[in-house]
């Protein structure tokens, strides 16, 4: 039998980024689901189910390999703290044939170094929930780190109640977050700072190797990357919820699904996360955000821009303060794309803005108000309906048809941008219980197999293009 074999990759680092740690064992791990077509594609090894059921529940671990917690820190809610994995593992990294380095960590594999007061552990419902809403992101064309397994560790953990306990497995293309960077520089020395800055780039930027400045490469790099990840979240109505600088990753994926969740009525100003009072990680307010922590980021790389510190704080703000026109010109191309527009024109930004005003004034669907645009026969709202869509949708039509471009043009376009189907909130609940409470997966396998195909419209699926009734109104998020 072929075994995994895994590397310790991050164990280059100096020691500070890391302590050893095993995973804890469990008593009495079942697999719940194991990500067939993600260990293919990855070229992972046939080995048996209880190879695999000993090794992503923790109770084993592979021979020679050196399993972490990783260090960290981070900006939560705005405030800094100390971090690190505080209920995951890294198994170490698996390289594969075509040289591509992956992290296979545990997540709710006990405690660790860096668990504060926690306990560890995970619900096997936070746990399926990111199987499920990262299975659905990968699917819908947008990075994220990816789910291999969920287990039942056969314990219960205890929340506001008691609940089963799960252990993830997470596929990343690293777990180096900006509050790694955080981290180097307020407990590091310079050279931890450069070790994690030329360890960042030769795993994820081989080709700023050779700049002459390596941190301010890399921070262009990553607001690069930042900018186009929020604008395909934007694409979708996908809603991070907690998007603290921890939670932000170096390789540009998604990373941390807690409390997000899809919008599906159309409200800039919606919040799912019952923790985020404020509204900080509104929908609306997610490149505002994000351009926030690459300041955070930057700040830690301060020392490394320029040794002069002044000069330093110029170069950072530079790159900060490209970030909004950098974001707004790819969010203006993306709308164009979800309209199916062809090149710029100067009335685009208007009609788009105009179409977004009628939306949230109707509280219109939004990933259903987009598929309605092109095809007006199997959608219907009271959006749809009115006469201020009507003409709105002449103005659509003349723009999109100009210099005698074809509407079936527009329309195939259209359908590559626009997904049909994505993981509603009421459907994601009701799976979730089924299949966590009472071990019902009915539900759950259905939901996947219609996420893991968003753009094909298919008939039997049309429940799943349903909205809920009430808009979503009062459903709140956790973090589990
Ligand atoms: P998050 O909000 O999911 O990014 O988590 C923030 C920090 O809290 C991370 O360092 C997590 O590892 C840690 N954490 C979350 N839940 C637990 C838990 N049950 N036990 C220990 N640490 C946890
Ligand atoms: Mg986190
Ligand atoms: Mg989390």
């Amino acid at each position: 039998m072929e075994s995994l074999k895994l590397l310790n990759d991050y164990t280059k680092l100096p020691a500070k980024f890391f302590s050893q740690q095993m995973p804890n064992p469990v008593l009495n791990p079942k697999f719940i689901i194991f990500n067939n077509s993600l260990a293919e594609a990855m070229g992972l090894p046939m080995m048996t189910q209880d190879e695999w059921l000993e090794l992503l529940s923790g109770n084993q671990v592979l021979k020679g390999s050196m399993p972490i917690s990783q260090a960290y820190a981070g900006h939560q809610f705005g405030n800094f703290t100390m971090l690190g994995d505080g209920r995951a593992v890294l198994l170490g990294e698996f390289l594969t044939s075509s040289q591509e380095l992956f992290d296979i960590q545990l997540k709710g594999s006990g405690r660790t170094p860096y668990s504060r007061g926690g306990d560890g552990r995970a619900t096997v419902s936070a746990m399926l929930r990111e199987y499920l809403i990262s299975e659905a992101m990968h699917n819908l064309g947008i990075p994220t780190t990816r789910s291999l397994a969920v287990v039942n560790s056969g314990e219960k953990v205890q929340r506001e109640m008691e609940y089963n306990g799960g252990i993830l497995t997470r596929i990343a293309k690293s777990h180096l977050r900006v509050g790694t960077f955080e981290y180097a520089y307020q407990y590091g020395t310079m050279e931890d700072q450069k070790a994690l800055t030329s360890y960042a780039i030769s795993r994820h930027y081989p080709e700023l190797e050779n700049a002459k400045n390596q941190a301010l490469e890399l921070l262009k790099k990553i607001s690069e990357v930042q900018a186009d990840l929020i604008v395909d979240w934007m694409r979708v109505g996908f809603i991070h919820g907690v998007m603290n600088t921890d939670n932000m990753s170096i390789a540009g994926e998604t990373i941390d699904y807690g409390p997000c969740a899809f919008m599906n009525s159309y409200d800039p100003n919606t919040v799912f996360s019952s923790i985020d009072t404020q509204g900080r990680y509104a929908y609306r307010n997610q490149p505002r955000i994000a351009q926030w922590n690459l300041s955070r980021l930057a700040i830690a790389l301060l020392d490394q821009l320029h040794t002069d510190q002044n000069l330093a704080i110029e170069m950072a703000q530079d790159i900060i303060n490209s970030f909004p026109s950098q974001y707004e010109s790819k969010w203006l191309n993306m709308m164009r794309n979800k309209l199916g527009w062809e090149g710029n024109q100067s009335g685009d930004q208007n009609l788009i803005e105009d179409l977004l005003h009628m939306m949230h004034k109707y509280k219109a669907d939004y990933t259903n108000t987009f598929l309605g645009i092109a095809d007006r026969e199997n959608y219907d709202s009271p959006l749809l309906d009115s006469m201020e869509f009507q003409e709105w949708s002449m103005l659509w039509m003349s723009r999109a048809t100009m210099d005698g471009r074809d509407l079936d043009q527009t329309i195939l376009k259209m359908k590559g941008y626009n997904p049909v189907f994505i993981p509603r909130n009421h459907m994601v609940e009701t799976a979730l219980m089924r299949a966590s409470q009472s071990s019902e997966f009915g539900q759950f396998d259905e939901l996947l197999k219609v996420i893991r195909d968003p753009y094909q419209n298919k008939e039997q699926y049309t429940a799943y293009r349903i909205p809920p009734e009430n808009g979503d109104l009062g459903y709140q998020t956790f973090c589990g």
